[in-house]
Order: structure tokens, then sequence, then C-alpha cells
């Protein structure tokens, strides 16, 4: 008989078209679980409300009501999936939880992948990803986008495990480490992969969201990879360093070739070479300078070390 209790994180923006759903299937899973003597019947399903404007708080509590797993930790505003899942991962940090799991509320990831999940950390893994093994549901855009992200990524030296993004499970110890990581930006699936410890993957195919629809326009998905790149990475700065070295080549050539051109009495290339060195220089510095104003602005939200997130209301 095992008596490891886990928690199951969920981060949810407007999901009331599907929280219901999700909870009964989790709720379910850990019965299951239960009954296999897999997991300790005081396991939880831990929504993180990160201020959905819809019902998805007053649904949380009536689940509450009919769950008494089901406990909720409310965002006095919207403050994005990350903080979310790192305000549940604080939640359970240190208590009697032995797993936490986060998971997506929308049902995308699969939740019978937690049995494994489970298991594999009862023999003695860490850490286990949740690896999606076909993404053939995600439309050919969203796979397209997925695939370059990971690839700049790794690009610029971000070590990612491909294809797997929040859905994991982490034991007590390793939430102990990650509270010692207190930048304000957080990468989570950039974080993980650092610690290192005994890690395990369990693969899954990604169904399609159960309802409502994606919190992750193209914008928020671009903004995310600048983050997630700015954030472990000073790449971009030694890229705009080597750039400027080989202009300076390319400039002392250019002089050369003038000199040597009016001493033998014919260099007369006119205004373009002038409009095009200004343009292409211009350009450059500005790329530059936006660059090193990405770091400076990214050391100034660092350094207010304001708050990742504040809560209004727990429902334990
Ligand atoms: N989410 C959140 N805050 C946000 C955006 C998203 O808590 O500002 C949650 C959302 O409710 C879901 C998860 O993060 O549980 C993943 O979002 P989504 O499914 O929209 O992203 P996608 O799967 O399309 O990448
Ligand atoms: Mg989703």
């Amino acid at each position: 008989m095992n008596w490891q209790k886990i928690s199951i994180i969920l981060p949810a923006y407007n999901e009331e078209p599907v929280i219901e759903k999700t909870t009964m299937i989790l709720n379910d899973l850990i019965e299951e679980m239960v009954k296999d003597g897999l997991i300790s019947v005081d396991s939880h399903i831990l929504y993180v409300n990160d201020g959905s404007q819809d019902q998805t708080w007053a649904l949380i509590q009536q689940l509450h009501e009919k769950f008494n797993r089901v406990q909720g930790i409310r965002f006095s505003r919207n403050f994005g999936h990350q903080n979310a899942l790192i305000a549940g991962m604080e939640y359970v940090t240190g208590t009697d939880i032995d797993y936490a799991i986060t998971i997506d509320a929308d049902l995308q990831d699969d939740p019978h992948a937690i049995v494994e999940m489970v298991k594999q950390a009862q023999d003695g893994k860490n850490i286990v990803y949740g690896v999606r093994g076909d993404r053939t549901t995600d439309t050919a855009f969203k796979r397209w986008t997925a695939e370059s992200f990971y690839k700049i990524m790794n690009w610029f030296g971000v070590q990612t495990i491909p294809n797997h993004a929040d859905f994991r499970l982490i034991d007590q110890k390793v939430l102990a480490i990650f509270s010692e990581y207190t930048e304000r930006e957080m990468f989570l699936r950039g974080i993980f992969p650092l610690i290192g410890m005994n890690e395990g993957q369990v693969f899954y195919s990604r169904a399609e969201r159960e309802a409502g629809e994606t919190k992750y326009p193209l914008s928020k998905m671009l903004q995310f990879a600048v983050s997630g790149i700015t954030s472990f990475s000073v790449a971009p700065i030694t890229f705009v360093r080597n750039t400027g070295i080989v202009m300076f080549i390319i400039s002392c050539l250019a002089t050369l070739y003038v000199f040597i051109g009016a001493l033998l009495g014919h260099t007369s290339l006119g205004w373009p070479t002038i409009m095009l060195s200004v343009w292409a220089l211009g350009g450059l510095q500005l790329v530059a300078i936006g660059i090193i104003g990405e770091y400076i602005g990214k050391i100034f939200m660092e350094v207010k070390h304001r708050p990742r997130y504040i809560v209004s209301e727990v429902i334990e």
C-alpha cells in the first residue's frame, strides 16, 4: 500500500466550459489510483484561477462543495500561465504532498499519463516529464510555430525537452530546489531540465482542446519565446558583438579599396553607396540597441522584485 499524496495543479483562465468535466475526470482518476493502492485518498486537485472574467471561480467553489479534494487559489487579476503554475507549486512546497503534478485545465494533456508518472516517481524519479508523442490534433500552424520555437530556443542555447510543455510531475525535493529560483520572469520548461536530478518521461498523444479556445494567440507565443530566450541566454548580445566585428572588418576593407582607388585616380561610387551604408548601419545599430534594451528592461523588472502574483482568496 502506498500513502503518497499527490496534488494535481491546474492553471485556469476563463475555463468555464471545461472545468467541470476536467474535475470529474481527475476525480475519477484519483479514485481509481487510490483503489489500485497507488496513492493516498487525501490527494488534491488544486485550481489556480488566473483572474478569469467568466464563472470559473464560482465553478471552482461549487466543485469544492461537491468534492472535498478540490482546492482553489484565486489571483487578484491575470498574472499569466507561468505564474499560476508557480503559485500552485509554492502552495504545496513543504506540505505533506509528496508529488505535485502540473497539467492544463483544458484536457489537452492526457490525464491518464499521470498514473505512469506516479509509478515512475515511486521508482525513484524526481521529475517526470509528459512528452507529446503525437501532435496531429494541433493545427499545422501551431505545430510549425511550436517546432520553430524549440529550434530557436536550442539555437540560443536554452535546453528544453522537445515536445514537453508544462505537464510534469515533481517531487518534494525538486519543489524545495525550485523555491530557490527567485527570478520574476520564469520560463519553467527551461528551469527544470537545469535542475538535473533523476528524470523520467511519459509519452502521450495530445488531444484537442475540450472546449473554449486557446489563451495563447500568436502575439503571446512570440512574447513567450523572446522572454524564454532572454531569461536564459545572452547569445543575442554575443550575436550583436560578432556582427559588429564583421562590419568593422568589412569597413576596413572598403576603406582600403577607396584609398587605393583614389591613389589610382578612379573611385567615385556616388550617393547610392553612402545611402546604403547609412541605412544598413543605422538599422543594425537600432537592432543592437533594441537587443541590449531588452536585457536592460529585464534587469529593471528583476531588481524591482515585485511579487509574481497576488492571491485574493484561497479554498483549502
Ligand atoms: N492559462 C492561464 N493564464 C493565462 C493563459 C492561460 O492560467 O493567461 C491557462 C489556461 O487556462 C490553460 C493553460 O494555461 O489551463 C494553457 O493555456 P491554453 O490551453 O490556452 O494554451 P495552448 O494549449 O493553446 O497552448
Ligand atoms: Mg491548451
